[in-house]
């Protein structure tokens, strides 16, 4: 008979804040991943919480994820930065999407802000701004602490780890692995973009393929506050939440003709800080099998167009990788219980730091949803 009440894959954000909620719960947990720490998109990414941004839909598990967020931050110590998120309006396009979508979710969601407001926010005084907004629910946290802060007190609460696993399958509560069988009451896998080799069917079925972005770390400017946020005209045209208000298609066309390169290699431009300086990015391309190379060009234009919107002149990049996350055409959520001990859980879209929390609640509560 099974000792062990849950048996988690994957030690990113996905598997650690449904092991974080279960422990509340009072359940015996144990992780395994083939890691020997989490390295995968959990490490990878802004740190940006963007609650606001998603869909309508999505907003009560939004909210839940916020609470969790707010709940592990003070349990585990991880840094979680209530500072939301500024978004300068660059043209009457951008500035309308703002407005539209300030007056769908109202003040508590969204502030508007003036053209010398936004530019203080950024800190560039050449900001040619026309206006913007602040999201205030929006939080931060450093994804280079977070996922191992909270391993490490999911660790000292009585967590079982067992790094260095490949997980070769799962059924009915036995989690095979490359060393031997291990058994729980449920199991939950959350592989995240390699989920495909572990449950190729459920792949398939949601054309599951891997997001690969260009990222970059520069040195931060002093007068970047810290907890900072930036969204982009391409953020607001990308995100479900904003590109639902009836401004986005306009302001789809106007990026097209005033900023084809970005478009082009599909960005969703946008920065945040972190202790050692500031995260830029990013771009999108969609393949089963990506190939490592880092396109230089791309992460020049990144760069040039998110400097120049806060006025850094000559920026110092001290890291540059290739982030990768699960990406499906056709949902946001992969959420699947192949048989009535498994649980199969792999946010296919950039916004699993956001939701991950609440994603956890459900995967306990056997809830599903339509993101
Ligand atoms: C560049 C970039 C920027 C992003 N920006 C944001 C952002 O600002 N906000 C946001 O909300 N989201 C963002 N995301 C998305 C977010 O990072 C992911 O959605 C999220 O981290 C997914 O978490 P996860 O736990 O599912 O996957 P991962 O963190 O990838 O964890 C999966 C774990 O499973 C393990 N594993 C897989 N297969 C097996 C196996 N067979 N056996 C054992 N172990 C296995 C892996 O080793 C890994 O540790 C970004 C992603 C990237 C790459």
């Amino acid at each position: 008979m099974p000792t062990t009440d849950l048996i988690i894959t994957g030690s990113g954000i996905l598997g650690l804040a449904t092991a974080f909620l279960a422990r509340r719960q009072g359940r015996s947990v144990h992780i395994i991943d083939r890691s020997d720490r989490p390295v995968g998109s959990s490490i990878q990414n802004f740190g940006h919480a963007c609650f606001t941004g998603q869909s309508d839909a999505a907003q009560p598990i939004a909210s839940k994820a916020r609470e969790g967020w707010l709940d592990a931050a003070a349990a585990t110590g991880l840094w979680a930065a209530e500072t939301g998120t500024f978004i300068p309006a660059m043209t009457e396009a951008e500035l309308t999407v703002l407005e539209q979508f300030a007056a769908h979710r109202g003040p508590d969601q969204v502030r508007l802000l003036d053209p010398e407001a936004i530019v203080e926010a950024v800190g560039n005084p050449d900001l040619p701004a026309i206006g913007g907004a602040h999201l205030p629910q929006d939080m931060r946290v450093d994804p280079r602490q977070a996922a191992p802060r909270i391993a490490a007190w999911l660790a000292g609460q009585g967590v079982e780890f067992t790094w260095n696993t490949h997980v070769t399958a799962v059924a009915d509560g036995t989690v095979s692995t490359t060393r031997g069988n291990f058994h729980a009451e449920q199991v939950v896998v959350c592989p995240g973009y390699q989920l495909t080799s572990l449950f190729p069917e459920i792949a398939e079925s949601h054309e599951i393929r891997i997001c690969s972005l260009v990222m970059s770390l520069i040195e931060a400017p002093q007068h970047i506050p810290t907890g900072f946020a930036m969204l982009t005209g391409t953020s607001l045209a990308r995100y479900d939440g904003f590109a639902a208000m009836p401004g986005a298609e306009a302001l789809r066309h106007d990026l097209d003709e005033r900023e084809p390169e970005l478009r082009g290699c599909i960005a969703n431009l946008m920065v945040t800080d972190i202790p050692q300086g500031l995260l830029i990015g990013d771009s999108h391309a969609y393949d089963l099998s990506p190939e490592p190379f880092i396109d230089e060009r791309v992460g020049s234009l990144l760069l040039d167009r998110a400097t120049s919107m806060l006025g850094i002149e000559r920026p110092r990049v001290l890291q540059r990788w290739l982030g990768m996350y699960a990406d499906s055409p056709t949902t946001n959520l992969v959420l699947e219980r192949p048989d009535e001990r498994t649980t199969v859980a792999v946010v296919a879209s950039g916004i699993g730091m956001t939701l991950s929390f609440g994603i956890a609640d459900l995967i306990l509560s056997g809830g599903t949803a339509d993101l």
